[in-house]
């Protein structure tokens, strides 16, 4: 049985570029008829925004999308809001821990990023330099809450299965370096709460753009240090503004809760991320329902997606 999940992040609106992102994980999922799960990823507090979860799910359903699990639904595998998962993640941290595959890191930013000189920047930012990983587990611990858990990656090869860039494989020492899976506050950090969400739900499929790709050798490789199945990726070529960066805000207004009060049809939004996939032959109005059975991962675009003034106006 595929298990697929849709994970927004409250931090703000979701817009042009998450809706074709969602359209794709869903269809995956539907057409190979399995299940889906809504989690909420807001367990990034200082950006996270009060509105945005209730908005995220009124701009999925506006969609036309749905799931078998969410926190408005329930299911076997709640709590669906990170915030609510912390006991989960602490778990993980302790098993991390004990097995020595963590340590304390009690260095800055500003520490962090001037050691890293031009040859020690990844695809990812900077590549941490291991200045605090003589530490072994039993030695004594610095001050708490001047450290992160941060974890010692391997150069053991990753490898990983993604339905759009094949098997792929990497040195995580080497490319990425080690981690950090916990804040300061040793609250769980983004990589550590995927993960252990991932597996404590059954996803056997993460669909999600390809900015994460990087993240997903890091998963992988915690994934393996806690025992963990890793599942399979397809990271989706992420829509761009007319300047080839990510969208954002100075590209336009593309939020779906605008579109949606501009009484734009949710057929033109899914019928633009359709086409731009490569899965319409014209940019045409459509349901996402009509587009399960002809879905394909063979077909897909490849392609960076560009959203210049004709897609905008033509919304
Ligand atoms: N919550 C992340 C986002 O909205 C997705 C993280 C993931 O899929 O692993 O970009
Ligand atoms: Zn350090």
């Amino acid at each position: 049985m595929i298990v697929g999940r849709l994970a927004p992040s409250p931090t703000g609106a979701q817009h042009l570029g998450n809706a074709r992102t969602f359209l794709l994980a869903w269809l995956s999922v539907r057409h190979q008829c399995g299940r889906i799960v809504l989690r909420i990823e807001d367990i990034d507090s200082p950006r996270v925004k009060p509105w945005a979860m209730q908005q995220a799910i009124d701009d999925l359903r506006w969609l036309g999308l749905d799931w078998d699990e969410g926190p408005d639904i329930c299911g076997p595998h709640g709590p669906y809001v990170q915030t609510e998962r912390v006991a989960n993640y602490h778990r993980a941290i302790e098993t991390l821990v004990a097995g020595n595959r963590v340590y304390p890191c009690t260095c800055t930013r500003n520490d962090i990023d001037s050691a890293a000189s031009a040859p020690h920047e990844s695809i990812d930012g900077p590549i941490y330099s291991g200045r605090c990983s003589a530490w072994q587990n039993g030695d004594a611990l610095p001050t708490p809450g001047t450290f992160c858990w941060r974890f010692r990656s391997s150069s053991n090869p990753t490898r990983i299965t993604d339905l759009i860039h094949g098997e792929l494989s990497l040195d995580v020492a080497l490319s990425l370096g080690d981690f950090p899976v916990t804040r300061k506050s040793l609250d769980a950090a983004y990589q550590l709460a995927v993960v252990s969400d991932d597996s404590d739900m059954g996803i056997t499929e993460v669909v999600r753009g390809d900015d994460l790709l990087p993240s997903a050798f890091r998963q992988a490789e915690l994934m393996a240090a806690l025992g963990l199945l890793p599942p399979v990726y397809a990271h989706v070529p992420l829509v761009v503004g007319a300047d080839g960066k990510r969208l954002a805000k100075r590209h336009g207004d593309t939020r779906l809760s605008q579109y949606r009060e501009q009484g734009i049809k949710r057929q033109q939004i899914i019928g633009w991320a359709a086409w731009s996939a490569g899965l319409c032959e014209a940019n045409e109005p459509i349901e996402a329902a009509e587009l399960v059975a002809r879905f394909d991962w063979q077909t897909v675009s490849r392609k960076q997606v560009i959203v210049n003034d004709w897609a905008l106006s033509y919304m």
